[in-house]
């Protein structure tokens, strides 16, 4: 798997590919691609370590439900307008945490590990379904997280003949120009 130092250059010289890649997962069967990427999901992060990488924690903003809020607050002994004011800032109407990298990010990990927001346990969804609906989220988090990036190359792989093909008609529509990947 790729080091999470690597994967911003790395995600440079695919993206275009991921996105155009995305359109053509969409008309995919979305149970079998639910079923290949929940696979993938449970083998890739059994082999990870998310504390030596926590690329998610420096980069991606949870937002946080009341229930996050009142938990993590209780934990650390404050009342919930104290936790938001020292911790939490306001986006589009949601509480969200304050600062990148994530204040709680300490050498050792997670220093509110077992009182994380719902946001930080779910990331980065793959091993949800309906994962044909979560496919930007997935191209954004080529370029944050080793395990979507090292997902969407795997999945390239399998969906090798079919994309090759959808690459060739959308070129040939001159819906898209082509580029050497
Ligand atoms: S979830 Fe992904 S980005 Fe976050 S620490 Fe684990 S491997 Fe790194």
């Amino acid at each position: 798997m790729l080091a999470p130092d690597k994967l911003k250059e790395k995600f440079k010289k695919v993206s275009k590919e991921n996105w155009l890649f995305r359109t053509f997962l969409k008309g995919q069967e979305p149970d079998e691609l639910d079923r290949l990427v929940n696979e993938m999901h449970k083998e890739l992060f059994s082999k990870m370590d998310c504390v030596a990488c926590s690329n998610c924690c420096k980069t991606i903003v949870p937002v946080l439900k009341n229930d996050d809020i009142l938990r993590i607050a209780n934990h650390l002994e404050l009342s919930a307008d104290e936790f938001k004011k020292n911790y939490l800032k306001e986006m589009d109407g949601k509480w969200v945490i304050g600062a990148r990298p994530c204040p709680f990010l300490k050498k050792q990990g997670c220093e509110i590990y077992d009182y994380r927001p719902e946001n930080c346990k779910e990331y980065p969804y793959t091993h949800k379904n309906e994962i044909v609906f979560r496919l930007i989220n997935l191209v954004e988090n080529c370029e944050v997280c080793p395990i979507v990036f090292e997902i969407f190359e795997r999945l390239k792989k399998i969906y090798k003949d079919e994309f090759k093909e959808y690459k060739r008609q959308m070129v040939a529509s001159n819906i898209i120009r082509p580029w050497k990947s």
